[in-house]
């Protein structure tokens, strides 16, 4: 069912739904032309002498086909990140609104909050990391604009029942995103499917994981078009350049061998940690539903050193609420995950 979009404009800051957007010249006319004078760019160094598509259309027709959603139902971004700081911008006046997310989680829903002013609300997972979807609802109030919940979750690694999101998303009174940065490597379906039945919902999903492109920076949010519609007001002109758009296009015709890509990392997913749950010092590794694995370790700090100076980095996430002596640890090729192991074991003959 499509619902009315009202409350969505509802919850918008009133300086946004009053803004009058920078208009460019590629927005005032965007037709065929032989002679192109209006936008004061240098006749020379074709192609990247002029500004590019400041929406991006042929990128989103090409993604719209492949994630079975409309153009008009997706924003592109520099990173997923920008797609968490516009949303801040859109719906929390700064001083006065609040958002609320799980913790542990992915620390730029925070830094966002931070930067912009805005109230963060942590409701912690349960301690099996488990989604508590009633604790969420009652962090929230009045003021309370947004919702963030990463599924699979980083650095837990798991992703949450689709019967609890459902909840999150029809009872929260505001907008409920939902970040799919590790979809591709997930075996819960990804929440593209429910937009229609959700204007309140935004999906994020990114080219950094499985896509293998975090240097271009470019993330998606998936949403009503309505909120894209602000998203569109609100964001830099012409925030994706043509050199990534051009990338973005001769990636998209590359998904049969980002499938391969998938493949490899879950077989490596599955190898790599029944290996590391075999080793002494290991107390738990924690499903995964992502491309690392969480591991509660005897002295993780310890480890963690020891590591480096075997020229190994894994991330030290034990500081973090609910991941005391916790690594996480990303699936690497299986040559890059067999020296991990050989250290590992050497770590433990010398312990
Ligand atoms: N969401 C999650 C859950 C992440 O873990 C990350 C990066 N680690 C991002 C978003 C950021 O993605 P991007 O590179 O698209 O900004």
């Amino acid at each position: 069912m499509i619902q009315s979009s009202e409350p969505i404009d509802r919850w918008v800051r009133p300086n946004i739904r009053q803004l009058r957007p920078y208009s460019s010249a590629r927005n005032e006319f965007s037709g065929e032309a032989s002679v192109w004078l209006d936008a004061n760019e240098s006749p020379f160094n074709e192609p990247y002498n002029r500004y590019p598509d400041p929406l991006q259309w042929g990128v989103k027709q090409r993604l719209a086909e492949q994630r079975g959603v409309r153009p008009e139902q997706i924003f592109l971004g520099v990173g997923s990140d920008e797609a968490i700081d516009l949303l801040y911008r859109i719906f929390c006046e700064p001083g006065r609104h609040n958002a609320v997310a799980i913790t542990p989680t992915y620390g730029m829903y925070r830094v966002c909050a931070d930067i912009n002013g805005v109230e963060y609300r942590e409701v912690p997972l349960s301690n099996d990391f488990a989604l508590r979807a009633d604790a969420l609802l009652a962090a929230a109030d009045a003021d309370s604009r947004l919702l963030f919940v990463c599924s699979p979750n980083n650095p837990t690694g798991n992703a949450f029942p689709a019967a609890e999101l459902e909840r999150l998303v029809a009872d929260f009174e505001g907008i409920v995103v939902i970040d799919e940065a590790y979809i591709d490597f997930s075996s819960q379906p990804s929440w593209l499917g429910r937009l229609d039945d959700f204007p309140n919902l935004v999906v994020l999903q990114t080219f950094s994981k499985a896509w293998g492109s975090a240097g271009v920076r470019l993330g998606m949010a998936f949403a009503s078009p309505t909120i894209i519609g602000y998203y569109n007001r609100v964001k830099y002109p012409y925030n994706i350049s043509e050199p990534v758009q051009r990338y973005a296009l001769a990636m998209l015709d590359r998904a049969d061998e980002v499938r391969r890509w998938v493949t490899d990392i879950l077989a490596e997913r599955s190898r790599f940690s029944a290996q590391l749950g075999a080793l002494p010092s290991v107390h738990r590794v924690y499903p995964s539903d992502a491309n690392f694995v969480l591991a509660r370790i005897d002295d993780a700090e310890r480890l963690y050193r020891w590591l480096v100076g075997e020229g190994i980095v894994v991330r030290n996430r034990s500081s973090v609420m609910l991941c005391g002596d916790c690594l996480r640890i990303t699936i690497g090729t299986a040559r890059e995950m067999d020296i991990l192991m050989e250290a590992l074991r050497r770590y433990h003959k010398t312990d």
